[in-house]
């Protein structure tokens, strides 16, 4: 621990997207110590077990400190100096720019993924960029542009304060957001009388603090909200006064699927609804129908203050942005909006999923400030605040997560025109579905070469063909925006070891090597380099040699630079100083009288600065553009996979307390892997028993994509009901992925991890 001489400072926590403010102990050069924030708005003080241990990811002993590059076709890698790495790189680029595409993250710090789309998009003229957030949060992007016209959530987690009762959609939160689940659980043992209801395709922790399980088959969610609605409507708990004011009515238009489908009057709306009746919906969700009554009452009755919370369940979902959008409409058509208390609010699992890829835009088809790359007016906005040659920005959308590793792994002579790829701070080789399709023919194809960032050898190091060292947290400066709009800033306080280099360094030394080779991308429209820096004086500074790396503030000038961006939508940024003096705030965030204000609660009166007064509510940016959000009707469809005799298992797939996603930080740290050393498979008791398995039996599990031989928890951490198994993703020995199926949403393009079907066998 910390001795009386150890530095401390404030950072965000490294892992999910909560975003709790930690302390950090800095002693001769390492972290020694980290605790809770006691001030902190979003955490009061407490982390969880990841949280606790955060420190200790920097030390595992097998980080990567140099670049490797493969030797030939062998799977031998020698040691380079960074400068030839560079080299490397720019030669695969220059070869065919258009054939290049950088595949990120939102644990990209904000200025890291913005420098990277700007490279893309502004330099390269290139849209293939896309975030591995596609596979997280696409759908709760799609959902809240179908219903409101801009993306985020309109509540923060003071709702989760004052809310009378929480519903969790397909979410476990007592896992995967431990401290803000905490916060309700926190509340209960005070006395105070709030309601917790787990809507769920398996008995987890969050279930077993909760007064209520709506047991569910999978898509049955879709099921569910339609169930709602249809009664408020019979019922007339609807609130008439919200929606006549406040909503429009729409539906998905078939001969011309659009993210913003058709008009539909209210009475069209409620024809839809009519065949979910609670009989009905028990069919096609497996929910009895009184249960459906209970939540059907419980919309409906103004008196109550209801939160929705949810995260993979309804986002990796072939119908994702129907059962976002539709949960919005449930507390729309009841009037459950507004604060505190009322609010649907999706979560991210990553620290910067918001900030760096929902708000920076680094999607294939977005720009920067919630502008597309399609729409020839945004394009000229950021090619202006680039100062890049207009019509530099290609108007075509770059290709989708799943598209560019099908791509990519499809020979070229086959039609693949993906031909390298940049991984930066994530980890496709065990988080991509389906991966016998979309990762693992890599090793095959001698034309296709894989460049991968990262902090320590992984599931997608193993194909690469160019590894290099990344800085990781506190070994860099960096700015994050976490699930409530909330950003928040942190410097750099320890070095990185070895050669290990930020992510931000290395796009703009790649970047800095094409401009001296003449690629004209590379400059703005005065023939200045596209990442130009200068100092007080205004002499440019070399920010793409090492040694003048922090010589400068990059982080601030790229920060600073991408905050007029976020004011085209409503999304004001404060400049970096007012963050480095805070302890992070929420868009939008504006000045008054000389202070920075932040923004609890979107689109209501007295608390959104963009709100007209006088109004309570006003949906401002609108996709009607009537100031009115839009309720959505979405019929029932079943899943892209369903289980039948030769496949009779549901396959779910999910996280860990223990480990953050695929585990290549949280495995290395001893008291975490200790505490969950291995994936495994859990089944139901009846099931097991049946097949006669017995805890600790070794099953092999196959799908049509692939197999996997693994060990049986029979009503272990989670208790699925019979003809369904969950296999948590965090073990990269034990690939999950090599199972799932690739099926994705239409407008998100987000794959459905949770229903693949499976036959277990005893080995
Ligand atoms: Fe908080 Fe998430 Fe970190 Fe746990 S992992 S301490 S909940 S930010």
């Amino acid at each position: 621990l910390a001795g009386s001489d150890a530095q401390w400072d404030k950072a965000p926590c490294r892992f999910c997207g909560t975003g709790c403010h930690v302390q950090v102990g800095v002693q001769e050069g390492r972290v020694v110590a980290v605790a809770g924030d006691r001030n902190a708005e979003v955490n009061k003080g407490l982390l969880c077990v990841k949280g606790y241990h955060v420190g200790a990811a920097l030390y595992g002993k097998d980080r990567l400190t140099k670049p490797l590059l493969r030797v030939g076709k062998t799977d031998k890698y020698e040691e380079i100096s960074w400068d030839k790495a560079i080299d490397v790189i720019a030669d695969r680029i220059e070869e065919a720019p258009e054939r290049f595409a950088f595949y990120g993250s939102g644990q990209w710090t904000i200025p890291e993924g913005y420098a990277a789309q700007k490279f893309m998009k502004g330099g390269l003229a290139n849209n293939h960029i896309d975030p591995n957030a596609r596979l997280c949060m696409a759908s709760a992007v799609t959902g809240f542009l179908a219903t409101y016209g801009v993306d985020e959530p309109a509540g923060c987690y003071d709702d989760l304060d004052a809310c009378d009762v929480l519903i969790m959609w397909g979410n476990n939160p007592a896992e995967m957001h431990p401290v803000l689940f905490s916060r309700v659980i926190d509340r209960r043992s005070k006395g105070e009388k709030v309601t917790l209801i787990d809507i769920g395709t398996r008995r987890t922790r969050t279930t077993d603090a909760c007064q209520h399980y709506l047991e569910m088959k999978g898509h049955g969610d879709v099921a569910i909200a339609n169930g709602i609605a249809h009664l408020l409507i019979k019922n007339g708990t609807y609130d008439k006064k919200f929606v006549e004011s406040f909503c429009n009515f729409k539906a998905p238009d078939n001969d011309n699927p659009n993210l913003h489908g058709k008009a539909i009057t209210f009475d069209e709306f409620k024809a839809a609804l009519e065949p979910y009746t609670p009989e009905h919906v028990e069919e096609l969700s497996g929910v009895p129908a009184d249960q459906i009554r209970m939540l059907g009452d419980l919309f409906g009755n103004p008196e109550l203050k209801i939160t929705s919370l949810w995260c993979m369940g309804m986002n990796q979902h072939t119908l994702g942005t129907a059962i976002n959008a539709m949960v919005h409409g449930v507390h729309l058509l009841s009037g459950h909006f507004g604060p505190p208390g009322n609010a649907p609010t999706s979560l991210t699992g990553q620290p910067s999923a918001c900030g760096t890829v929902r708000e920076v835009g680094t999607l294939a088809h977005a720009l920067p400030g919630g502008r597309v790359v399609a729409n020839a007016e945004h394009r000229q906005q950021a090619e202006d605040f680039w100062n890049v040659t207009p019509g530099r920005i290609s108007e075509t959308p770059g290709y989708h997560t799943v598209q560019m590793w099908e791509s990519f792994c499809t020979p070229t002579d086959d039609g693949g025109d993906i031909g390298t790829i940049w991984v930066q701070v994530t980890n496709p080789g065990q988080t991509l579905p389906n991966l016998n399709k979309l990762f693992n023919p890599k090793a095959k194809l001698d034309d296709k070469f894989l460049i991968v960032s990262d902090v320590y050898p992984t599931a997608t190091t193993r194909l690469a063909d160019l590894i290099l060292p990344s800085a990781m947290w506190v070994e860099k400066n960096g700015v994050v925006g976490n699930s409530e709009r909330r950003t928040q800033q942190w410097f750099k306080m320890v070095d990185p070891p070895g050669d290990a280099r930020d992510d931000c360094w290395q796009t703009l030394a790649v970047a800095h090597r094409l401009f001296e080779r003449g690629m004209d991308g590379m400059k703005d429209r005065d023939g200045r380099f596209l990442f130009e820096v200068k100092d007080d004086q205004g002499k440019p500074i070399p920010v793409w040699n090492w040694e003048n790396y922090y010589d400068t503030n990059v982080d601030q000038h790229l920060f600073d630079e991408y905050r007029k961006f976020s004011r085209l939508k409503h999304k004001d940024l404060a400049p970096y100083d007012a963050y480095v003096k805070a302890r992070g705030m929420r868009w939008p965030v504006v000045e008054q009288n000389g202070k920075w204000l932040e923004t609890k609660f979107r689109f209501s009166g007295g608390y959104d600065p963009y709100v007209a007064e006088g109004k309570d509510i006003q949906f401002y940016h609108s996709s009607t553009k009537d100031d009115r959000a839009q309720i959505w009707f979405h019929p029932w469809e079943p899943p892209a996979e369903v289980p039948d005799d030769e496949y009779p298992f549901m396959l779910c797939t999910g996280r860990v307390l223990e480990h953050w996603h695929t585990g290549s930080m949280t495995r290395r740290i001893p008291e975490l892997s200790r505490a969950m050393p291995s994936a495994y498979i859990e089944m139901n008791a009846e099931d097991a028993a049946a097949a006669n398995l017995s805890n600790g039996d070794k099953v092999k599990v196959e799908s049509r994509r692939g197999t996997l031989e693994i060990q049986v928890w029979i009503d272990g951490r989670g208790r699925p009901p019979r003809g369904t198994v969950f296999i948590p993703f965090f073990d990269e020995t034990l690939l999950v992925n090599d199972l799932t199926l690739d099926a994705i949403d239409p407008f998100s393009k987000q794959p459905d991890y949770k229903k693949s079907a499976v036959r277990i066998r005893k080995v």
